[in-house]
């Protein structure tokens, strides 16, 4: 075993570097940088070194499953200018109700206030510096094994899927669709593949096991105190026992930042049980999300954050808005 001397504010720390295995997921991409979902993003989070590309996807009218973090339209598209009288009663533009093709004839930009139409990240990319169409999971798919092929890197994918009870009320069954899609592609035989399928909703993620046969892994993302739309109970999968839950069904969990660590307001973190139960259960923690330019409150800087989360908590990894930077520090304190 590797073992590294690390020079911390909490002073010396001796660290198995190989007792863990850290793990840097693009979040939406390299969306620090470039618009969120965009294939450039993608390429651009696969050229720094992140080991996950992550998708969020959800169904078009014809159950093509497209990468789009939204079930709505408008905060990343101009569709209200292109199909205007195609809102519902409460003036959202769903994906869900139009077909593939339609989507396709959307720009897409930087993620935008819908009302207001300013940029939710004022200081990133501007709206209006590149548009994009937006594309499926199969052609991220096959974008990211094409990086893989010519790069020689094996990056992998990190699927979410999204809203599964909203889908199942609209007719569509997204999981099995995804499920399907990825078994296609090789994926969902193995734990430690280059995929992982992450949801919000446990009940999606029983069924990838029980009635889809996915062996590959899964993560349960936990939400904040409202519960899920499937009745999951974030608060009771953080506690032991709800842990212990999770670990029958699934490979990881995925808390907000704040359930691992906080900080009071002379800058000092303090890093919470949750890591040490999650591995005591049996699962991985990958927490979301590291954002330079939006860090937790009272969180001095993006060092406190990534050593409080890597050293302190000891946390295999998670999502980055800026997966150079998360690279950077793994590369700086001999844990990459
Ligand atoms: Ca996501």
């Amino acid at each position: 075993m590797r073992l590294s001397i690390i020079l911390t504010s909490a002073g010396l720390l001796l660290h198995s570097a190989n007792a863990v295995e850290h793990v840097v997921i693009a979040h939406r991409g390299a969306s620090g940088y470039l618009p969120e979902h965009s294939l450039v993003a993608k390429a651009m989070a696969h050229a720094q070194g992140a080991d996950f590309l992550e998708q969020d996807v959800v169904l078009t009218k014809d159950g093509v499953p497209i990468v789009l973090h939204d079930i709505h339209l408008e905060t990343t598209t101009d569709v209200a200018a292109k199909f205007p009288s195609r809102h519902r009663a409460d003036g959202r533009f769903y994906a869900i109700d139009f077909t593939l093709i339609e989507i396709k004839q959307l720009t897409a930009t930087q993620r935008v206030d819908p009302k207001t139409r300013l940029p939710a990240y004022r200081q990133r990319f501007p709206i209006n510096g590149y548009s994009y169409r937006i594309h499926s999971l199969e052609e991220e798919i096959r974008f990211i094994q094409g990086l893989n092929s010519s790069t020689g890197r094996a990056v992998g994918i990190y699927t979410e899927i999204k809203q599964p009870t909203f889908h199942q009320v609209e007719g569509q069954d997204i999981t099995r669709i995804v499920c399907e899609l990825l078994s296609r592609y090789g994926y969902g035989t193995r734990k430690g593949e280059a995929c992982w399928i992450q949801c919000f909703e446990q009940t999606a993620l029983r069924r990838l096991r029980t009635e889809f046969g996915w062996r590959g892994n899964l993560m349960m993302i936990l939400g904040g105190k409202k519960k899920g739309a499937d009745g999951t109970d974030y608060d009771f999968l953080s506690m032991p026992a709800g842990m212990r839950e999770v670990a029958a069904f699934a490979d990881a969990i995925g808390p907000g930042i704040d359930r691992v660590v906080t900080w009071d307001q002379q800058g000092k973190p303090y890093v919470s049980d949750f890591t040490r139960d999650a591995h005591a259960a049996g699962l991985q923690v990958h927490w979301g999300v590291v954002r330079v330019d939006d860090l937790p409150e009272n969180c001095p800087s993006l060092d406190s954050l990534h050593e409080a989360l890597f050293i302190g908590a000891r946390s295999e990894g998670g999502f980055t808005d800026f997966p150079d930077l998360t690279v950077n520090w793994l590369k700086a304190h001999c844990l990459r």
